[in-house]
């Protein structure tokens, strides 16, 4: 499965199952173009729920951090800003699911 549907299906199940005030959205980096800001490694998504505001970088099953991708999660682990790396498809519907952002699916 390619990071691209990884990251289409991980939105659609938050979309489908959310619980009340949470939010999982899109950082705009790929394919952004001439906006002021874009940095290199920034995560996929923006993870916010009942206990905790933080980042989630989505990985095919094989995938690695790159080294800019390392940069951002050093300077989280540093400032104690949760930052989760999933790989996968399942993983991250785990982590959704364990962080209080969905429903678990019956
Ligand atoms: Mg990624």
């Amino acid at each position: 499965m390619k990071e691209s549907q990884i990251h289409k299906a991980v939105v659609a199940h938050w979309k489908a199952l959310a619980l009340p005030g949470t939010l999982v959205a899109t950082i705009p980096n790929m394919g952004a173009m001439g906006q002021h800001g874009l940095t290199k490694g920034l995560p996929d998504l923006i993870l916010i729920g009942p206990s905790l505001h933080g980042y989630l970088e989505l990985k095919t099953e094989t995938g690695k951090l790159t080294g800019p991708q390392r940069d951002f999660q050093s300077i989280c682990i540093a400032r104690g800003i949760p930052f989760y790396v999933t790989y996968g498809r399942d993983q991250p519907i785990q982590l959704l699911e364990e962080l209080g952002l969905v429903r678990r699916a019956a």
